[in-house]
């Protein structure tokens, strides 16, 4: 074990789109696990969109990172010590704390890991975090239908390609949209969408004339912008419109004009919003569904994996900007069950 932990904290409040500067990288003591804590020595961390918000000061439904503040974040890790009876050393855990290498926090919080069962870092994409999201926002709001045309957004990212899956499995045609020829063809190859428009080069009305020639009736929101414009006037009567979030425009200034609402009593459409923390207590459901579809390759995922905290800023910035391909991970350190 090493004698320092190496952190990233919020420097100042980005106005706009973020930069690495807005981050500093330092030294601190090794955090010293209190009764009942855990030190976790963090192996893989989640980057996630949700974290713009947490640096942006604004009310929301979470507080935000105090300037100065370890950088929020999910982490997978070892157990380097404990003071819960429940864990060992050595066990893997999901639920280490922030852009750090290591944590100390309660063993309460932990979620014990079997790497026999799917690689631990999974537990912070398709079977963590992302993968609730897609399942809960699908099972309450969306409820896709045999037939159905369903359009996802960010179709190639942690939460869009779950989704897209899911509404698969229940029958409908899915349609991604995506940044990119290559994110484009590994929805259409991989995952088995029917179609996947790239919103950067098409003239995306036309595209989705194209490929929902029926329209479309379920649209999962994931950026806002330019897409969702493009998507709101082909709903169908009935659709339903699942707000995940809305990622083009978290680095805005000022909101942006949204559709206008008529057509929501005209077409009697329905819009929700949710997240995903009320509904923590559906992460096992999740997770006993997923894990043997993801086993048996029926459940597909790609990860962006970024070595080394030092560059956790940059990619975060990149992650807002759409670079990322797949769910973005930060590698903390070696895996000791995966070979080198
Ligand atoms: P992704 O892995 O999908 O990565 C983000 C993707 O968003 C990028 O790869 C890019 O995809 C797209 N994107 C980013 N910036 C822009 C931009 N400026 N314009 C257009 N597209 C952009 O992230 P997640 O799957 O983790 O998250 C997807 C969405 O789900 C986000 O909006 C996130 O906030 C939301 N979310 C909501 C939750 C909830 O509880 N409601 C929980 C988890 C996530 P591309 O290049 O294909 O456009």
């Amino acid at each position: 074990m090493e004698n320092r932990n190496r952190q990233v904290l919020l420097k100042r409040r980005p106005t706009g789109v973020p930069t690495p500067a807005d981050f500093e990288i330092t030294n601190a003591p090794l955090p010293d696990p209190a009764d009942g804590e855990v030190l976790v020595h963090g192996i893989y961390l989640s980057l996630d969109p949700y974290m713009r918000g947490r640096i942006s000061g604004q009310r929301s439904y979470a507080r935000p990172v105090e300037v100065g503040a370890v950088m929020e974040g999910r982490v997978v890790g070892e157990v380097a010590r404990s003071r819960d009876q429940a864990f060992r050393e050595g066990d893997f855990v999901l639920g280490g704390y922030g852009w750090q290498l290591y944590s100390a926090v309660s063993g309460q919080g932990l979620l014990k890991l079997d790497p026999a069962e799917a690689p631990l870092s999974t537990a912070l994409g398709v079977l963590g975090m992302p993968g609730l999201t897609a399942y809960v926002g699908l099972d309450e709001i969306g409820k896709p239908q045999r037939g159905e045309t369903v359009v996802i957004s960010a179709a190639s990212g942690a939460v869009g390609a779950v989704a897209g899956q899911l509404a698969r499995r229940a029958g409908a045609r899915v349609v991604g949209i995506a940044g990119g020829a290559d994110k484009c063809r590994w929805v259409e190859a991989e995952l088995g969408f029917e179609a996947c428009i790239d919103h950067r080069s098409a003239d995306l009305g036309a595209a989705l004339d194209r490929v929902c020639p029926k329209e479309i009736d379920v649209y999962w929101e994931n950026v806002g912008g330019a897409v969702q414009h493009a998507v709101f006037p082909r709903l169908n009567d009935f659709a339903r419109m699942v707000m995940c979030g809305m990622v083009a425009e978290y680095n805005d200034v000022d909101p942006r004009p949204g559709p206008n609402l008529m057509s929501v009593v005209r077409k009697r459409l329905k819009i929700q919003g949710f997240i995903v923390s009320d509904q923590w207590q559906r992460f096992g459901e999740y997770r006993a569904m997923a894990a043997p579809l993801l086993k048996s390759g029926e459940l597909k995922y790609r990860e962006d994996m970024v070595e080394s905290l030092e560059r956790a800023p940059e990619a975060f910035v990149g992650l807002l900007q759409g670079r990322n391909f797949g769910k973005l991970v930060v590698r903390l350190g070696a895996d000791p069950t995966r070979p080198a």
